[in-house]
């Protein structure tokens, strides 16, 4: 992983959040793929453990509590936060926004909602979507077909879903992930009307 400057590097960013199970981080890797913007995902840094088939450095940096804790110190996320109860840190290392502006790509963050208040606080020109789906039932039915979770720690990203949800009406658009084409579509789209161009 790149080194770790404070200065926070002046672009726009795109935040997406939503629920456990909404589905954001299957909306994020295919919208990177769709979207007429050049987007750059950024990779988040976690001290929670891979699931399988998740990679270093792609799905997260995985670092030790310790690790996470000296970059912390030293001034290198934009924003982290222990999300879920679990004990486990997540967090946006600025030097991910860098290197979205040296590709001159728009950053994505795929954050908690407390996340996202940080983030509208430290950078000034921010686009927001809060993903849901189409009722509550369906956050617990994915998570348990994704299954990659005990059902223990289905519970409490259950719970901590519920709290998103009243935050809700804070974002810019809310998107309801029950088609994926579509739901992708409409997240290019509008981030397309911000950018001031437009699809045809
Ligand atoms: P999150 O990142 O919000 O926790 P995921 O992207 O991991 O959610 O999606 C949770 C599960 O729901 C995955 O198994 C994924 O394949 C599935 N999923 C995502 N979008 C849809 C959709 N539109 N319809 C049905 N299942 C979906
Ligand atoms: P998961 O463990 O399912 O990958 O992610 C759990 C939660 O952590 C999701 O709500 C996700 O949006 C959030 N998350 C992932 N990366 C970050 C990050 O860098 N910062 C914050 N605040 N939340 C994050």
């Amino acid at each position: 992983m790149a080194g770790g400057s404070t200065d926070i590097p002046d672009v726009p960013v795109v935040i997406i959040s939503g629920p456990s199970g909404s589905g954001k981080s299957t909306i994020v890797n295919r919208l990177i793929r769709v979207c007429p913007v050049r987007l750059y995902k950024c990779v988040s840094a976690t001290t929670r453990p891979p699931r399988p088939g998740e990679v270093d450095g792609e799905d997260y940096y995985f670092l030790t509590p310790e690790e996470f804790e000296r970059r912390r110190q030293a001034g290198a996320f934009l924003e982290c936060e222990q999300v879920h109860n679990l004990g486990h840190w997540y967090g946006t290392l600025i030097d991910e926004l860098r290197k979205a502006r040296q590709q001159k790509a728009i950053p994505v963050l795929e954050i908690d909602v407390q996340g996202a208040v940080k983030v509208r606080r430290r950078v000034p020109r921010v686009l927001s979507f809060f993903v849901r789906t189409p009722s509550d039932r369906e956050y617990a039915d994915r998570l348990r077909q994704r299954n990659t979770d005990a059902p223990e720690v289905i519970e409490k990203r259950l719970k901590t879903a519920l709290e998103e949800l009243k935050l809700a009406d804070r974002y810019d658009y809310q998107i309801v992930n029950d088609d994926l084409d579509r739901a992708v579509s409409e997240i290019a789209e509008r981030i397309a009307q911000w950018e001031g161009r437009g699809i045809a």
